[in-house]
C-alpha cells in the first residue's frame, strides 16, 4: 500500500516520510512481540515542543490511513489546547481522514492521561503520549543497570519503595504511572493514566500502544494480555474511590454518572463539584439522563 500522496500543502501523507513510518511500525510490531518491552527508535524531530505528545503524534502518524476516523484527547477532554492543536495538525497532514470525538465511533484514539471509561474494542487501537516510560527511573537511574533489569525481571527494589509507602502512609500512595506488569513479565510505566484506568488495559479487546518522543521509546500492551498492577498479596490494588465524607460515591455534576472517573472543580461559590472525566462519556450519559426526562 503506498500512502505517499502530496497534498496542497506539500506535505507527506502523515508529515513523517515513509522510511521514518517504517522504523515505528516496525518497532510497533517488536513491541507487540514481546509485551512491555521498550522497543528504542529514532524519535524523529516534530514541529512541536516535546512534550506536548510527539511520541504518541509519530505513533498515531505512522499507522492512520485513509479512511481512519480520529479521536484525540487530553485528560479526557476533547476540546482541551493540546488535544485540538493535535487534532488539527493531523487533520492537515493526513488528507482523508476524519476526526470525532465519539470513542465509540474512533478507530484510532490518541491520548494523554486518560483511557475512555467505555470499553475499547477490537477493532480500536489507543495511543498513549508517554513522559516517562521507564518504571524503574525512581529506584536506577542508568539506563544500562535498568536494561539488566528489566530482563531479568528483577522489581525487587521497586517492591522496597512500594513497601516504604505502606509503611509510612498505609497504603501505596501512587496515584499515576501505577507501575504494571505485562504478560507476567516486564513492568511498564503505563504513562500517567490515573490508578482507575489501570485495569482497563488487562485482558483489553484493543491494542494500547505506548509512545514516548523525547526518550525515543515504543511499548505495547496487546489484546488478552495481562496487566497486573504491582502489589504485595496483603495489600491489595484498589482504585480511587470518589467517596464523600459520609462514604457515599459521588457522582458527575452534570449527567449524574455514579461510576466514572471525577474530575474536581471549584464552582463560582467556592464549592467543590464534580464532573466525569471522559467529556464523551458524560455527553452520551447527559444525553440518555434527558431522554429518561422527555420519555
Ligand atoms: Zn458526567
Amino acid at each position: 500500500m503506498n500512502m505517499t500522496s502530496h497534498t496542497p500543502t506539500a506535505y507527506n501523507f502523515g508529515f513523517l516520510d515513509e522510511y521514518a513510518k517504517k522504523e515505528v511500525r516496525r518497532a510497533i510490531l517488536k513491541a507487540v512481540s514481546i509485551p512491555g518491552y521498550q522497543v528504542p527508535y529514532a524519535s524523529r524531530e516534530m514541529p512541536m515542543g516535546r512534550g506536548f505528545g510527539t511520541g504518541g503524534l509519530q505513533l498515531t502518524l505512522s499507522l492512520i490511513g485513509p479512511g481512519e476516523v480520529l479521536k484525540v484527547i487530553d485528560q479526557g477532554s476533547d476540546d482541551s489546547v493540546n488535544a485540538v492543536n493535535l487534532r488539527q495538525f493531523i487533520e492537515m497532514t493526513c488528507p482523508g481522514v476524519s476526526t470525532t470525538t465519539r470513542t465509540a465511533e474512533a478507530t484510532l484514539i490518541q491520548s494523554r492521561h486518560r483511557i475512555p471509561e467505555r470499553p475499547l474494542t477490537g477493532d480500536q487501537i489507543i495511543v498513549l503520549q508517554v513522559p516517562y516510560p521507564d518504571a524503574l527511573v525512581v529506584v536506577e537511574p542508568s539506563e544500562d543497570k535498568r536494561k539488566i533489569m528489566h530482563g531479568e525481571a528483577d522489581y525487587s527494589r521497586l517492591l522496597v519503595k512500594l513497601y516504604e509507602d505502606i509503611v509510612q502512609f498505609d497504603e501505596i500512595t501512587i496515584s499515576h504511572r501505577y507501575p504494571t506488569r505485562i504478560n507476567g513479565h516486564y513492568v511498564i510505566d503505563p504513562s500517567p493514566i490515573p490508578r482507575w484506568d489501570v485495569p482497563k488495559l488487562h485482558h483489553s479487546r484493543s491494542l494500547a500502544l505506548f509512545g514516548a518522543g523525547r526518550e525515543k521509546k515504543i511499548y505495547a500492551v496487546p489484546p488478552h494480555t495481562d496487566a497486573e498492577p504491582l502489589v504485595f498479596t496483603d495489600v491489595p490494588f484498589r482504585v480511587e474511590d470518589f467517596r464523600d465524607g459520609e462514604g457515599r460515591r459521588r457522582a458527575c455534576e452534570r449527567c449524574g454518572c455514579a461510576d466514572s472517573f471525577l474530575d474536581e472543580f471549584v464552582d463560582g461559590s467556592g464549592e467543590k463539584v464534580y464532573q466525569c472525566s471522559d467529556s464523551d462519556w458524560c455527553d452520551e450519559h447527559l444525553a440518555e439522563a434527558n431522554q429518561g426526562v422527555t420519555a
